[in-house]
């Protein structure tokens, strides 16, 4: 089953697309994503999820760590808590 996009409001200077399904909070705040959407955005078990707030509305993006220098998001690995790109690597070598 995919998620089908039912209407597009714009809101607050961004398009927002309904897909139509409701889910209700419980008392303690979780909401449980729905398996279509998971599987449509690439959103695996013990991913990590951003939180952004754009006025009254809820902005969730699946985090994904960029490098520190030029903000790329792609081959980016973890040194002593810093994430770099492989570029920057690259870069950092031929300067010293
Ligand atoms: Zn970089």
């Amino acid at each position: 089953m995919s998620v089908f996009l039912r209407e597009t409001d714009y809101k607050g200077g961004i398009f927002m697309k309904s897909i139509g399904i409701f889910r209700k909070v419980d008392e303690l705040g979780p909401i449980v994503l729905p398996i279509e959407l998971r599987r449509t955005l690439d959103i695996a078990e013990r991913d990590s999820l951003e939180i952004y707030v754009d006025n009254d509305s809820i902005i969730l993006r699946k985090y994904q760590p960029a490098c520190i220098f030029c903000d790329n998001a792609r081959d980016v690995i973890a040194y002593k808590n810093k994430n770099v790109c492989k570029s920057c690597i690259k870069a950092l070598e031929e300067n010293i």
